[in-house]
C-alpha cells in the first residue's frame, strides 16, 4: 500500500516510529475493527482509532442521542440531540479523518444478528453497558476466533481486559472471570447510576490503546490480566485471569 502525500504528513508521528512505520500504519488502514456501543466508552474509543487512521469502523447501537448523553459521550455535539447515534457518530470522525470509512449498524446485538455482524470485522471493542451483549460478544468471539478487548464502567472505577480464549491456554474468556451475569436487580446502569464522565474517557482511552496494540501486534497483550481502574484513589491494578478449564465457553470438555 503507497501512502499518499497527506498520509504521510497525518500519520507522521506513527511513521516515525520504528514499532509502527508504514508496515504498521498499512497494517492499521486495512484493519476493520467493530465497536459495539457509541456511549461513554465507545466515543473516546471510536474518536483515537479513527485519529490512529483505522480503516473501517463498524458502530453498533441502536441509540438516540440524548442531552443527558453529552457529558461523557464525547463523540456526539449538542447539535446531534436526537439524532441516532451512529449517524452522530459517522459524522464526528469523518470530521476527523475522512479517509476512515464508517459502517453503521443501528440494531442491538441479538442472537440473530451477532454471527454476521461480528464475523465480518478482524477485531471487537465491546463498550457495551449491559451484561446481556458482553455475554454474547465472548461467546461469539470464541466460535469466530476474534480478538475482543472489553472494558466496563462503574461511578468511579472501570475495568479492562483483552480476551483471545481461540489461541487455547493459557488465554482465559471473559466466562473464565465471570461465570454467570449479575442478577439484573444489581447492575445499575450508567443512565441511572451516574459516573464520572471522564472516568469513561480514561477506560475508552486506555481500551483504544489495547485495541491499536493488538492490531500492531505491539508489547505485551492484555489477555490473561484484568485492569482496574479506581478514580478516587488514582489507582491501576492488575489482577491475573486463570483459564477454566470447565468455563462453559472455552473449557475444554465443551468445545
Ligand atoms: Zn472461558
Amino acid at each position: 500500500m503507497e501512502l499518499t502525500e497527506a498520509q504521510f504528513q497525518r500519520y507522521a508521528r506513527h511513521l516515525i516510529l520504528d514499532e509502527v512505520g508504514e508496515a504498521g500504519q498499512a497494517r492499521l488502514m486495512a484493519a476493520r475493527v467493530l465497536v459495539v456501543g457509541a456511549g461513554g466508552l465507545g466515543s473516546p474509543l471510536l474518536l483515537y482509532l479513527a485519529a490512529a487512521g483505522v480503516g473501517t469502523l463498524g458502530v453498533i447501537d441502536d441509540d438516540t442521542v440524548d442531552l443527558s448523553n453529552l457529558q461523557r459521550q464525547i463523540v456526539h455535539p449538542t447539535s446531534a440531540i436526537g439524532a441516532l447515534k451512529v449517524e452522530s457518530a459517522e459524522a464526528t470522525l469523518k470530521a476527523l479523518n475522512p479517509e476512515v470509512r464508517v459502517e453503521r449498524h443501528a440494531v442491538r446485538l441479538g442472537p440473530a444478528n451477532l454471527d454476521a455482524m461480528v464475523g465480518a470485522y478482524d477485531l471487537v471493542a465491546d463498550g457495551s453497558d449491559n451484561f446481556d451483549t458482553r455475554y454474547l460478544l465472548n461467546d461469539a468471539c470464541f466460535r469466530l476466533g476474534k480478538t475482543l478487548v472489553a472494558a466496563s464502567l462503574a461511578p468511579f472505577d472501570g475495568q479492562l481486559s483483552t480476551f483471545k480464549p481461540y489461541l487455547g491456554p493459557p488465554h482465559p474468556c471473559y466466562r473464565c472471570l465471570f461465570r454467570e451475569p449479575p442478577p439484573p436487580d444489581l447492575v445499575p446502569r450508567c443512565e441511572t447510576a451516574g459516573i464520572l464522565g471522564a472516568v469513561a474517557g480514561v477506560m475508552g482511552t486506555l481500551q483504544a490503546v489495547e485495541v491499536l496494540k493488538e492490531l500492531l501486534g505491539l508489547g505485551e497483550s492484555l489477555s490473561g490480566t484484568l485492569l482496574l481502574y479506581d478514580a478516587l484513589r488514582t489507582d491501576f491494578q492488575r489482577i491475573r485471569i486463570p483459564r477454566d478449564p470447565l468455563c462453559p465457553t472455552c473449557g475444554s470438555t465443551h468445545r
